[in-house]
Formats: C-alpha cells, structure tokens, sequence
C-alpha cells in the first residue's frame, strides 16, 4: 500500500483528484477512492436546483471576488486548472456538452445534474481507480498504511449527501487548525416575518447588510421570499457575514431597497410627476392595513394602493403597507429605499449550500495542496476554509483544488 493513494470523499473533489492521480500514475489501481454512499458525488446531484451550475465563465479579476475568504489561495489552482480547462474537460474528455446562462452561470447543456456526477464517476472507473463505496473512513490513523493520502470529505452542510463535517476531525488528528465552521448561503430569518411576503421573488432590488447598525456589505440583484425568510441570489451572498455577525452575538439588520436605480430625489420627483397625473395625494397619511386614518377624509384606499402597484409587485403592496403603518406621501421616497428586515435567525447546516470555515489555509501550501505539516497529506473542496458565492463558484473550487491535490499527491509517491 506504501505505493498507493487513499482519498477520502469521493464528491468532485475526490473525484477530480482521483481522475487527476490516475491519470499522473498511469495506473488507476494504485489510487483507492473511499466514499459513505453507495454513489458517488451525491450532493451533485442536489446542485443549481438539479441542474448542476458546474462553473462560472468569469475571468480570474471578475471570479475572485466570489471566494472567500482568501481569494489568493485559490490563485494557482485556478490557473492550473481554470473554469475554462473545466469546461473543455467536461466536454471534450467527459462527452458533457455544456451552456453558459445568465451571470456566466456554466451547466450541461442537459441541464441535468445527475449527467455530471455520472460523467465524472465514469471517468473514475474507466481510470480503474479501487472505489471502496459504502466505506466511511474513521480516523486517519486508518489510513497509516498508504503512501499519501487526500481529505474530499467536504464540509457540514446537507448532511444527508454524506458530509458531515469528518474531515475536520482528521485534520485535527494531523495537528491541523480548524477555523470555526457556519453555515453559508442559506436563508435569513426576519423578526415578526410578514406572512404575506413567503412566494414573492424580488427581482433587481438592493440589499444592504448592516451589523451593529454599520453598513458592512451592499449588492444588488435577485433574491426570494420563502418561508425560511431571504432566500437565495443576493441574500445568499449576504448570509455570509450576517451568519457571522449572529454568531458572534451581534445586530442584524438587512435594509431593501425597492429602488436601487432611483435617488430619493428622483423618486420624489417621480411621484410628484405621477400626484400631478392622477391626483393620488387627497389624503397624507395611512394606516397598516391600508385604511384611512382620518375618518374626515373620504378618499378611499384605491388610488394609493393604486399608485403603489406602480413601484410595488401587486403582491408586495399589503406587506409593504404593513410593514410602514405610518406612511406618508412625504416619506414614501425614503421608505421604498429602506425596508428594514432585523435579522433573527438562519437556516442550519441542513439546509445551508455551503460551509464557511475549515482547514486553515495558513498550514496548506497553494502551490500543491500539501499539508505543511504533514508530508503526504493533502486537502481539497469544501473541507478547507475556502468557499465560494452561489453561481458555480464552489464547484470550480472542489475542480480546481481537487486536480491540483490529485496531481500532487501522485507526483510525490512518484
Ligand atoms: C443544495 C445545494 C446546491 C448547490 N449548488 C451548487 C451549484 O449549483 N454550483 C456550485 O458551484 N456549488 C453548488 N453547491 C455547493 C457544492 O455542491 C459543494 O461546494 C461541493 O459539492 C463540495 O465538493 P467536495 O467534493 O469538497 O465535498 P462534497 O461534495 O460534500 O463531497 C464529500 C464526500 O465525502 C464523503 N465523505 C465524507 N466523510 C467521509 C468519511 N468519513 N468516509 C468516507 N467518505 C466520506 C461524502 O459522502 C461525500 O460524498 C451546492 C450545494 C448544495 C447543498
């Protein structure tokens, strides 16, 4: 066994370092693959809502803002193995065609996730790399036996697919530090959530994250209300540090803007434009439901939930209303900018899409992937700390960081 290589994982990190290894060995048999599940790269098949987005087309500059949080870690791997020798290896080697989508969003062109885990297990077996499904390793003491080894047990979150967190503990064993590990990318829970919000997707608004009432981060975009709260697109991207900040005890707050485009001033003007047009400012002051406030006044709810559907998403209006029982027509500029969402919750590692923290990169060289404190050992995916935003950003760094271990792990028992 001295001769051989034992990866522990084979999600596409192991996988990529499995193909890689086999590939630099000549002979696949002398890399022993271990994985929990009977599949291989089951959490693939879970990826961009079945769909699998297996990489993003950005260049190095515009894709290295998306990974956290040390971007230049990733560096060489990605120039050794970059999205685009992705995507050529996908479809010139594994026979996956793939489409780029909006946002440089990279799938198969069958837009079937299963087809990549499939395509890359394939390739594992075609090598003749010894798979040992069904097998979960329990320490690295183990594995002693061979002659390097490599850690793909990705991180924590989606336990089900097979990761939950081991990889961590081998790393300790090997003396490694761990940073402390959290959920990323998943949903933002609000305090007195508006029932009326879960279902309505939000399509090119701003979301500002604020901790201890300073503004930390900013993007504009996309995201869903769901019932787990902020969901998805720019309130995954934001989840990061607000998860964070809740660990650490701190204030949430994530304020949305309905009107990124738009100054105050502008929709100031806007809606004086719109008052003249139709004559909607006979009353200045509303109630939560929408009601009057004055019973003096008989204007009837209409015209200004009339006016606010031309801001608002029907669907919105009740919710918005609700949330600014003191609307005014002087202060409705200010509000459409600044909905204030005081965060109070997130969803766990079983539902989170990735994991923040973990190996710490500082005792990993990036030029190989190599432990430095232990020679013959290896790291790669998502069980060191290194993740990516949602957008392909993840898997190219289990492909990159997973074919750069697989390469050197055989080059040294070489
Ligand atoms: C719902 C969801 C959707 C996602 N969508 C996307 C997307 O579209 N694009 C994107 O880039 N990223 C996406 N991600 C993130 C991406 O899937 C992960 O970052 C990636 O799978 C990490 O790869 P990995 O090989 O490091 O770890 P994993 O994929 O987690 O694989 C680790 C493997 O190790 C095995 N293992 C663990 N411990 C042991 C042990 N002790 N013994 C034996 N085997 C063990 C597990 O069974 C597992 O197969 C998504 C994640 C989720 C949860």
């Amino acid at each position: 066994m001295r001769d051989s290589l034992a990866i522990v994982g084979g999600g596409p990190a192991g996988m990529m370092a499995a193909i890689r290894a086999a590939e630099v060995l000549g002979d696949g048999r002398r890399v022993v693959l271990f994985d929990k599940n009977e599949r291989l790269g089951r959490k693939i098949y879970l990826t961009g809502k079945g769909r699998c987005n297996l990489t993003n087309r950005r260049g190095w500059e515009e894709f290295a803002p998306h990974i956290h949080p040390n971007q230049g870690f990733l560096k060489n791997a990605f120039r050794a193995f970059s999205n685009e020798d992705v995507i050529r290896f996908f479809e010139e080697e594994l026979d996956v065609p793939t489409v780029t989508q909006q946002g440089q969003r990279v799938y198969p062109a069958s837009l079937v996730a299963g087809d990549v885990a499939r395509a890359l297990e394939r390739r594992v077996q075609e090598l003749g790399v010894d798979v040992r499904r069904g097998v979960t390793v329990a320490s690295l003491a183990e594995l002693a036996g061979f002659g390097a080894v490599i850690i793909a047990t990705g991180g924590k979150s989606y336990p089900v697919t097979g990761s939950t967190g081991d990889g961590y503990r081998f790393a300790e064993e090997a003396g490694h530090t761990v940073t402390p590990v959290f959920p990323s990318e998943t949903a933002l829970f609000p305090k007195d959530y508006d029932p009326g919000l879960p279902g309505i997707e939000m399509k090119n608004v701003g979301l500002h994250l604020y901790v201890d009432r300073t503004l930390v981060e900013s993007d504009q975009g996309d995201f869903n209300f769901t019932g787990d709260g902020l969901e998805s697109g720019i309130a995954y991207h934001l989840s990061r540090r607000a998860v964070w900040a809740l660990c650490n005890g701190q204030r949430v707050d994530i304020v949305l803007d309905l009107k990124p485009a738009l100054t105050e001033d502008q929709l100031k003007n806007r809606l004086q434009r719109e008052k003249l047009a139709g004559g909607f400012w006979d009353r200045e002051h509303f109630s939560a439901s929408g009601t009057k406030t004055r019973a003096a006044e008989p204007v009837a709810d209409r015209p200004f939930r009339n006016l606010l559907r031309r801001f608002l998403p029907e669907t919105l209006v009740a919710p918005f209303l609700r949330a600014n029982p003191d609307l005014t027509a002087e202060n409705l500029p200010r509000r459409l900018k600044n909905w204030n969402f005081r965060i109070i919750d997130y969803k766990g590692f079983d539902r989170a899409v990735v994991t923040a923290g973990g190996v710490s990169l500082k005792e990993i060289v990036p030029k190989t992937m190599a432990s430095r404190l232990r020679p013959g050992l290896y790291f790669c995916g998502e069980v060191l700390d290194l993740d990516g935003d949602t957008g392909g950003y993840n898997l190219q760094i289990a492909f990159s960081t997973g074919s750069l271990a697989g390469l050197s792990a055989a080059k040294y028992l070489l």
